[in-house]
């Protein structure tokens, strides 16, 4: 704790005062209200979903507003981390049913969209066609695990196998992983996808966590952490990554980085992960006791396959600030789909929200969108049990911190009690549209 800019003593004195709640990165932009009598359709019940919706009932209520979304039960995704090393025991806590967080007077159809016809301003489901006036794309991401040759998500948890991101099982079968393999110690190796990622920071906490376990475990002296990206950064913004660099070689066993290397497949019984050297041509494969899986992640096929929608990298090609698409002034992006630089977090959605409601409505009265998103992103970076740092950046990867008195690359016991405590009731809040 002594590198803390904040120790426990100090963070609870300010707790008290309440500036944490005021303090916590997450502001506002207030958007018009209008009593157009017009079809919105919010394609995705995820957080970007349910957090357009709130904000527009409240501002429209005239209009008919559509959410689409097949998925029954919500997931609060940054508590997965939490469960996947061990902080948290309870997947209950990151579960939610989506049928009791839909506003009132939001219809729900709850099916998967198929397909978008632009043009025509139709989504095709299995049951049928729906038309829209205006659309909100808000499906979140694609995780590309059929990448990786070999690999079953069932064998989470299973001979040393982990893998973060996919569900508050797979989160819980990791932690179980880890535990086993932090008893007697051995090699832990961890990965980072070759493309664009949600929470881009868990592959770092996952690294950063294992060190810390088999530090506690006492099983330092027989273990090795090997940490291979795709390409020549641990992290897109730079002064984030040389800092985690940094702290690693302070760490009891420090992580050995070895860039140009993607997980390309796995024999789960041989407990080998086989990468490809994208440099060379060639592969190389890497015995492991832990093994931490960052699968590839797309847009989801709707929007990946659609050429009309769809940018280079199959992400929604909307305007960076605006958010509008490209192509289509009645459409929308929100959230992890969106082909925007870096951000494809929860604090991502709770700045970019505000500026699309207000834009929508501004093109629905017939205006030009005005309000401009910045690319905020924040991720608080566990660095061990009890503390971790409070990165901010925005879309250019400038680090733009908004808390008084925590340095963004100083590892705190503030920025620990925000994710552990803090962060799920502000994740509700911004889910209800009211941060
Ligand atoms: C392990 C992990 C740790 C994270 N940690 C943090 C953190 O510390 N801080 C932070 O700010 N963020 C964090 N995040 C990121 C954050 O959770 C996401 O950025 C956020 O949930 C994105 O919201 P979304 O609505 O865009 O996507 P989601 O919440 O994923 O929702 C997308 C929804 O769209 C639906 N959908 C998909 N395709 C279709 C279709 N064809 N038709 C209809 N519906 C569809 C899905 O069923 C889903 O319900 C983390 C994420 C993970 C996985």
């Amino acid at each position: 704790m002594k590198n803390s800019t904040l120790n426990r003593r100090q963070f609870l004195k300010i707790a008290a005062a309440g500036s944490v709640v005021a303090a916590l990165p997450f502001g506002t932009i207030h958007a018009e209200t209008s009593l157009q009598n017009v079809h919105i359709v919010i394609m995705g019940c995820g957080l970007a979903g349910l957090a357009a919706a709130h904000r527009l009932r409240r501002r429209m209520p005239n209009a008919q507003i559509t959410i689409i979304d097949g998925k029954r039960e919500h997931h609060y995704q940054p508590g997965f981390t939490l469960l996947a090393t061990g902080v948290w025991h309870n997947a209950q806590k990151v579960k939610a049913d989506n049928a009791k967080l839909i506003p009132h007077g939001v219809k729900w159809l709850p099916e998967t969209v198929l397909e978008i016809e632009p043009d025509n301003q139709m989504i095709i489901t299995h049951s049928g066609k729906v038309h829209y006036d205006y659309l909100i794309v808000a499906t979140g991401l694609r995780l590309g695990y059929e990448k990786i040759d070999g690999f079953e998500i069932t064998a989470l948890g299973q001979k040393g196998l982990g893998s973060v991101y996919y569900s508050p099982e797979a989160a819980t079968a990791t932690w179980q992983a880890m535990d086993i393999f932090r008893q007697k110690g051995g090699r832990a190796v961890m990965t980072l996808a070759p493309t664009d990622m949600k929470c881009a920071g868990a592959p770092l906490k996952m690294t950063f966590m294992v060190a810390d376990r088999i530090r506690q475990a006492g099983t330092t002296n027989n273990s090795q952490i090997d940490f291979f990206a795709p390409k020549t950064a641990i992290f897109s913004v730079k002064p984030v990554a040389d800092k985690v660099l940094e702290l690693w070689q302070t760490l009891e066993v420090p992580p050995q980085v070895h860039y140009h290397h993607e997980l390309a497949a796995v024999d789960m019984d041989k407990q080998i992960a086989y990468f490809r050297l994208p440099e060379t041509g060639g592969e190389t494969a890497e015995q492991y006791d832990f093994l931490h899986i960052v699968p590839p992640m797309f847009a989801p096929d709707v929007i990946f396959n659609n050429n009309e929608l769809a940018n280079e990298n199959g992400w929604l090609n909307v305007h960076t600030e605006t958010l509008q698409h490209k192509k289509y002034p009645n459409i929308f992006g929100l959230g992890d789909v969106n082909g925007t630089p870096r951000g494809k977090t929860a604090a991502t959605v709770k700045k970019s929200t505000p500026v699309v409601v207000h834009n929508l409505i501004r093109v629905i009265n017939g205006q030009a969108p005005d309000a401009l998103f910045d690319g905020y992103t924040s991720c608080p970076m566990l660095v061990r049990e009890g503390e971790a740092m409070l990165v901010e950046f925005n879309g250019k990867g400038e680090l733009t911190p908004t808390l008084p008195l925590v340095d963004p690359l100083q590892p705190s016991y503030f920025a620990w009690y925000l994710e552990d405590v803090m962060l799920k009731p502000a994740y509700m809040t911004v889910l209800r549209g009211r941060a």
